[in-house]
């Protein structure tokens, strides 16, 4: 794995981004803020999915006053997105929040920047610039999207630069992957901010899932990324589980377990398919790091469980467990599943 960038440690509520701390997975709620119970009970559902950061839109002042409540039933730290009105964010800072989400040249008048970045200093609350391709200002229009968020991603730094105000973290969204890469790439060579990286409105789970792991997969490759969202026209629990199936792809943290599986071919002599389909379901919710392989035949099959905390490896009608790289059993198909949870759970149970 390439070396990570350099960037500057950001304490977010006591999550601490950049500075090589782990990448942090991060999401959003689609509640209604004002809708404290509503808001509250799908960041529990996201919490428990693997949410370490949540981030909710504050669109009025009923919301911003709701975020108090909301602060004090939740246990991750708590972004406000906030556009235009400054009013929302020193509302938002007085109840509590962790982080603003706030482009301050959308703000108005110097005087109104300066009283949030005031506020924002006295309670040491991050405030994260959030380029999006769609709605760059209108000096930018028709010019490459990447250059033109990078450039306006680095007028804003510079809003809060001029006003002493260091404690910043830039996102740079665009529908396009390449162009999403290319203003991360600028702004990494001008400035050791963290990076929260992501591709906006990619489409749905299936697709904006594919953009976003080729999107996010490639700026991390290059060393960049301090925080990742995926952003999905879906449920944000899909979203932190893409999240952690690419920071695991790109051996950037573990969570829970990895699973190997081959495609299977004509040597294929017992239903892989479906036992690698209930093993992935049935250990989709187990927290403990581990690497699970389910192979069809012995060409890759030992090899692979060699690596693996567990493992099947394929034969006709009937398959190897093994445990470490060892067959611990030679058992017919039908047992096979059975067997290998019983070793998942015994590997559990010793980590
Ligand atoms: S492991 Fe065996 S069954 Fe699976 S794809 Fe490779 S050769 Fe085919």
């Amino acid at each position: 794995m390439t070396d990570r960038t350099a960037t500057k440690p950001i304490n977010i509520g006591g999550l601490i981004i950049g500075g090589g701390n782990p990448i942090a997975v991060q999401s959003m709620t689609n509640t209604d803020t004002r809708d404290v119970a509503g808001t509250v009970r799908q960041i529990k559902e996201l919490e428990e999915a693997g949410c370490e950061l949540i981030r909710v839109a504050v669109l009025d002042m009923e919301a911003a006053q709701a975020l108090r409540d909301i602060r004090r039933q939740i246990n991750i730290p708590l972004a406000a997105d906030i556009h235009f009105d400054y009013r929302l964010a020193l509302a938002a800072l007085d109840a509590g929040v962790n982080k603003l989400r706030l482009n301050p040249g959308n703000i108005g008048e110097k005087d109104r920047i300066m009283q949030v970045v005031k506020k924002a200093k006295e309670r040491g609350v991050p405030i994260r610039i959030g380029v999006n391709g769609g709605s760059l200002e209108k000096r930018f229009h028709g010019k490459p999207v990447g250059e033109s968020m990078a450039m306006s991603a680095l007028d804003h730094i510079k809003i809060l630069e001029d006003l002493d105000f260091g404690n910043i973290l830039v996102s740079m969204k665009s529908s396009s992957v390449p162009e999403t890469i290319r203003a991360y790439r600028i702004i990494a060579e001008s400035r050791d901010y963290p990076l929260h990286v992501g591709i906006t409105e990619p489409g749905g789970v299936f697709s904006g899932g594919i953009k976003s792991a080729a999107g996010i997969g490639a700026i991390l490759a290059m060393g960049m990324g301090d925080t990742i969202r995926v952003s999905l026209t879906g449920s944000p629990a899909d979203e932190i589980r893409y999240c952690k199936e690419i920071l695991k792809a790109m051996e950037l943290r573990r969570f829970g377990p990895e699973i190997v599986s081959c495609p299977t071919c004509g040597r294929t002599a017992i239903d892989l398919i479906g036992l690698a389909a209930r093993v992935e379901d049935a250990v989709k919710d187990k927290k403990t790091p581990m690497k699970i392989s389910i192979m069809g035949c012995s060409v890759n099959g030992p090899g692979e469980a060699a690596s693996a905390d567990v493992g099947i490896t394929g034969g006709k009608g009937r398959g190897a467990v093994y445990r470490k790289g060892i067959v611990v059993a030679t058992l017919p198909e039908e047992e096979l599943f059975d067997r290998i949870m019983r070793e998942i759970d015994l590997y559990v149970s010793e980590h």
